[in-house]
């Protein structure tokens, strides 16, 4: 048997999207099962410890790699996918840059065993700071074996760098389910700190599916299916009332490559268009295959972003063929993939529809947890539970104004008169509390009155709570008489753990109970019995919701969360002293006028403002 690998000539090594392959664990993880799915394994074993920073093994039965194929992977530019230029545009396969070996060999301690079918013996390759210090025959069965040791230990910025171990594997379990849900037909397990995660057996995509993102998919798939000359698309999208709050479950494969693209997630989203709420995210796992020449993957340094030689067309393809799915299982008004838009938007075709949809999706997501007991009396009035969408509840809040149209009696963030004029407290005790559209308060003030939004002052009370409850005075914890457990998957357990020291300081007393199942002990006292596991179940949506927002920090977006969690909703019906308590309360806190997330909590109207737009 030939060697395979040749070091890439300059000319084409040039041509490469160069940047960091290796920047964290999840990034080796991700390229040694790559390397494992192109060398044809059917079996892939994935084995980390401390979320990959002291070890990551990935253990394949795939084509293994002779003596000198072995030395040579390490070197930067080997590789054995491609040799000219033209290769660059037919890819078939995951990798092709010849960098992932050489760049891991930088940066940990590695092991590698590797045979090939037709030798007898394997060879064992020892290197550490890119340089061989082992090399000897090895008893093995054909395939490789990749052991990473110590990931950036001779890189302590980047070691230090790196999360918690929760947040490492968070990482880890979003790049083995991509590479998983890619190929359903190989076996693979993961295992961290010696106990399995994950055990998927060769199956079915829609097999695959239901292990990794959990069975409360079962019987709420769609499936699709399109063939075309120029392209195909398979896969499985979920029924309307499986979308989530949270961006979760929602992948996009272009020949079997996992890919980021706002674009195509647009598309779907609006052939979904009014049957789900809005900002609500419906699951999808879809595969778009075209011939490689059509796809650009050498854009991006980790592949996930590529360019299509004409984007509209994927993208017109992939509205059209989820809408017909959609309509094929009568999840659509029948026969609306053909209609016109003019026809669509049509309230007659569109509202019983929506309505018994939307229906239906809160009483799944929203109301799921509860036992039949509860189920009956508490549907109507949920204390705390979201019944609408949050964002577009924060679209509907003031924003930018419109040039030429800005008025000029938007709140002043720094110094708004009221705040300076009088003292809040001695003036809000008397003064006439008024709700209005059980979603703002009515105040008058010594110049004029205030407009106060209800959930933006409630979340800014309760964000300047929780924000001291995690410097010193934890919030009170009320023990649940009748203990729930709750189970997650495994991904959304290792956001909770990741969250759990904070949670206790907020009040939540939730103990791991193995398996990914947590018991709920005991809530912040306004929790009511009854809702522990909906409360816990929206809040770690919510931090989800804020976890692709990078800029704020694991405390941060747990506060914000929780904030909004508790916080009490528009449409909500309060008491004159129930307004009385929010307002007082908002103005004996430290930044009344700015709710957490930036947007105006209260808007005052002067009197000469007023008196001026009657023309007064
Ligand atoms: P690339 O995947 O871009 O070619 P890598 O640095 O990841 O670059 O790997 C270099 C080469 O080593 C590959 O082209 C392949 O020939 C070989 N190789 C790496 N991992 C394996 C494996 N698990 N089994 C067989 N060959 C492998
Ligand atoms: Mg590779």
């Amino acid at each position: 048997m030939p060697d395979k690998i040749s070091l890439l000539p300059d000319h084409i090594a040039n041509q490469i999207a160069a940047g960091e392959v290796i920047q964290r664990p999840a990034s080796a993880v991700k390229e040694l099962l790559e390397n494992a799915v192109d060398a044809d394994a059917t079996e892939i074993k994935l084995i980390v410890n401390d979320a990959g920073k002291s070890l990551i093994q990935v253990i394949d039965n795939g084509s293994g790699m002779s003596e000198t194929d072995a030395r040579l992977s390490f070197e930067r530019h080997a590789t054995s996918k491609i040799n000219t230029i033209e290769d660059l545009f037919h890819i078939r396969t995951m990798g092709f840059r010849g960098e992932a070996l050489a760049s891991i060999a930088a940066v940990a301690q590695v092991e590698l065993k590797t045979k090939r079918e037709s030798d007898q013996a394997g060879v064992l390759i020892e290197v550490e700071n890119s340089t061989v210090i082992r090399q000897e025959p090895v008893a093995m069965p054909t395939g490789t074996s990749i052991c990473m040791k110590n990931l950036f230990f001779n890189v302590p910025a980047r070691r230090n760098f790196l999360k918690t171990n929760a947040a490492e594997l968070r990482h880890i379990i979003d790049e083995f389910t991509r590479v998983a849900l890619a190929f359903p037909l190989v076996f693979f397990s993961l295992t961290t700190n010696g106990q399995q995660m994950f055990h998927l057996e060769a199956g079915t995509l829609k097999q695959r599916i239901i292990q990794l993102l959990g069975s409360n998919y079962n019987a709420k798939l769609v499936s699709v299916k399109e063939e075309t000359d120029y392209l195909n698309i398979h896969g499985f999208v979920g029924k309307p009332e499986t979308a989530k709050k949270t961006r979760g479950d929602q992948y996009f494969f272009v020949n079997n490559r996992f890919i980021r693209s706002p674009y195509l997630n647009h598309a779907l989203m609006n052939a979904y268009n009014q049957m789900i709420p809005s900002e609500s995210f419906p699951m999808y796992v879809l595969f778009i295959d075209l011939d490689p020449v059509q796809v650009d993957v050498n854009v991006h340094p980790t592949k996930q972003e590529i360019k299509f030689e004409d984007e509209r067309i994927v993208y017109a393809f992939v509205q059209a063929a989820i809408k017909h799915s959609l309509a094929q299982f009568s999840i659509t008004p029948t026969l609306d993939f053909d209609l016109d838009a003019s026809i669509q938007q049509l309230p007659s075709i569109q509202q019983p529809f929506t309505e018994k949809q939307q229906w239906a999706t809160k009483s799944s997501s929203i109301f799921e947890g509860f036992t039949q007991q509860h189920q009956a009396h508490s549907i109507s009035s949920s204390p705390g539970q979201s019944e609408r969408p949050w964002k577009s509840l924060l679209d509907e809040l003031p924003r930018e104004p419109v040039p030429g149209q800005e008025p000029d009696f938007r709140a002043q963030p720094q110094n708004t008169g009221f705040l300076k004029s009088v003292s809040p407290a001695s003036y809000l005790h008397d003064a006439q509390h008024t709700q209005i559209n059980n979603t703002y308060i009515l105040v008058p003030s010594p110049a004029g009155f205030l407009l106060i939004h209800q959930q933006a002052a409630h979340e800014r009370i309760l964000y300047e709570r929780m924000n001291e409850a995690l410097t010193g005075k934890p919030v009170a914890t009320q023990q649940s008489l009748f203990p729930v457990s709750i189970d997650l998957v495994p991904a959304d357990a290792a956001i909770l753990e990741e969250v759990l020291p904070e949670l206790r300081l907020l009040g939540f007393m939730i103990e791991p109970f193995g398996n990914n199942t947590y018991v709920i002990q005991g809530t912040p006292a306004d929790v009511e019995q009854g809702y522990e596991k909906n409360t816990v179940e929206t809040l770690l949506d919510q931090y989800k919701h804020f976890s692709n927002d990078v800029k704020f920090s694991k405390r941060e977006k747990l506060i914000r969360a929780a904030a909004w969690q508790q916080s009490i909703k528009p449409g909500k019906r309060l008491t004159e002293r129930e307004m009385r308590i929010l307002t007082t309360d908002l103005f004996a806190s430290g930044q009344p006028n700015i709710a957490p997330n930036g947007s105006p909590v209260f808007l005052e109207f002067k009197n000469e403002q007023l008196d001026k737009m009657f023309g007064r």
